[in-house]
């Protein structure tokens, strides 16, 4: 399909986010040789929801906001996916995160179709109030397609265990009584689950452990740079640096800090704490976003928005291994560079699965009402995710595609056998 007939295709869905997650499917879908027409079914999401959120500001203005849920697949389960708030949320970004889901799920084996939700504001612009009303509202407007046995959203981007309460408490009153599982990532006061917070940090670590391993590379020595220091990137820094894996350079929006002696965290996390940024971290030298991700270090990790790895600076990183913490970083262009250059890629729906392997774990402890320690969190999270791991690179290996391939192929597969055997309705 040419770029025109494509974009016509996409209609209201056209986004560079979401070419680049059908490109990436297309070319798994041909290598597997799957079928035409599940591949043009997964091709399109199941459902798309596009809602206006009028909140009160509290200056007693009315504004509205734009808000949207996409639902992509449930042959494997009930959909789930993180809710973003961010200025740039579209439809089309919302969809290419929702297929990006339901491959997420189906490679990691966990019982989910992929969905996906985002508001466009800029929540730091927002107070509290601001951001509950807005919450609940959204929440409101999306009641009818939600539900613990039908969509549990999460937090993704620009949202939180907070935001996630204030979903769990409207959907609860609209229902009457409390209903837990209606969201992961929540406080543990109201069914949220023990290391839930770190999970998508932990997946990332782990990958990168075996990762390591795999390329024999010692830890000793070894030192990452990351792009992004919210949830994803703080808890990633904070165990690569534990395991002695020295962190020499962060960015968030504000800023980058970069230092060859290694970034001291404990220090970091409170200086972020009291300016809202790492921008002008005492000690380290300050550079710009882009060329921190230019210097060379051991592990890159994208950590913040799409579209980070580009053909213009792919050629230039001076990593051995890329880890995508975030969604969708990486660009065809580059990708083909990165493997020509021999990076390793970790890709995104291996690297930042922890997140979503949690809130299942968190999920089935809501339904039976029955909590599990955090050792065993960790413990199920490593094994899951170091078994996908494996599956991705032993095909990798075999199959000799690279690893993002091999990925795509393994979430295809999975949920394209259960389209297959469950038919087509009616
Ligand atoms: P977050 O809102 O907690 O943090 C995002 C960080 O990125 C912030 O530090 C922000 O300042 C920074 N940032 C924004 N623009 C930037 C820029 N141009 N340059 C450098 N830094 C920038 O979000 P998060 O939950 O950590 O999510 C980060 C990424 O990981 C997203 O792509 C998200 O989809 C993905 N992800 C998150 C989870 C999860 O469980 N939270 C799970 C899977 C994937």
């Amino acid at each position: 399909m040419s770029e025109s007939e494509s974009r016509e295709w996409l209609g209201e869905l056209d986004h560079p986010e979401y070419r680049l997650a059908l490109a990436q499917f297309e070319r798994a879908a041909a290598r597997l040789r799957l079928d035409p027409n599940l591949a043009e079914r997964l091709k399109s999401p199941q459902r798309t929801m596009t809602v206006s959120i009028p909140i009160r500001r509290d200056d007693g203005r009315v504004e509205i906001f734009r808000g949207y849920r996409v639902q992509h697949d449930s042959a494997l389960g009930p959909f789930k996916g993180g809710i973003r708030y961010h200025p740039s949320v579209t439809l089309g970004e919302t969809a290419a995160l929702a297929l990006r889901m339901t491959l997420k799920c189906s490679l990691t084996g966990l019982p989910f179709g992929g969905a996906k939700g985002g508001v466009r504001c800029d929540p730091k612009a927002l107070s509290r109030n601001e951001l509950q009303r807005l919450t609940r509202r959204y929440t409101a407007e999306i009641f009818p397609v939600i539900g613990p046995d039908l969509d549990i959203p999460a937090p993704d981007l620009g949202t939180n265990e907070q935001i996630m309460a204030w979903i769990m408490d409207t959907y609860s009153q609209q229902v009457g009584y409390a209903v837990p599982g209606i969201v992961t990532g929540k406080p543990i006061s109201i069914g949220g689950s023990l290391g839930r917070q770190e999970a998508t940090g932990r997946g990332l670590f782990v990958t990168i452990l075996e990762t390591m391993r795999h390329l024999n590379l010692p830890v000793s020595g070894s030192t990452a740079i990351i792009q992004g220091f919210g949830n994803v990137g703080q808890h990633a820094a904070r165990m690569l640096s534990a395991h002695g894996i020295q962190v020499i350079g962060i960015s968030d929006s504000k800023g980058a800090i970069y230092d060859t002696r290694g970034l001291d965290l404990t220090r970091l996390l409170a200086y972020k704490e009291k300016t809202r940024s790492v921008a002008g971290f005492p000690g380290a030298d300050a550079v710009s976003s882009e060329e921190l991700l230019e210097r060379p270090c051991t592990v890159l990790i994208p950590a913040a928005l799409a579209g980070a790895i580009h053909i213009k600076n792919a050629g230039r990183l001076q990593c051995r291994i890329l880890a995508e913490g975030a969604n969708g970083p990486t660009d065809l262009d580059a990708d083909v560079l990165l493997n020509d250059r021999g990076i390793f890629v970790i890709p995104d729906i291996l690297a930042n699965a922890g997140g979503v392997i949690v809130s299942y774990f968190e999920w089935v402890q809501d339904l039976q009402n029955y909590f599990w320690k955090e050792k065993e969190i960790q413990d199920r999270l490593t094994e899951v995710i170091t078994q996908a791991f494996h599956r991705v690179l032993d095909r990798s290996l075999s199959e000799k595609v690279d690893m993002r391939l091999a990925a795509m192929m393994a979430g295809i597969e999975r949920v394209a056998s259960a389209h297959l055997v469950r038919g087509l309705y009616p």
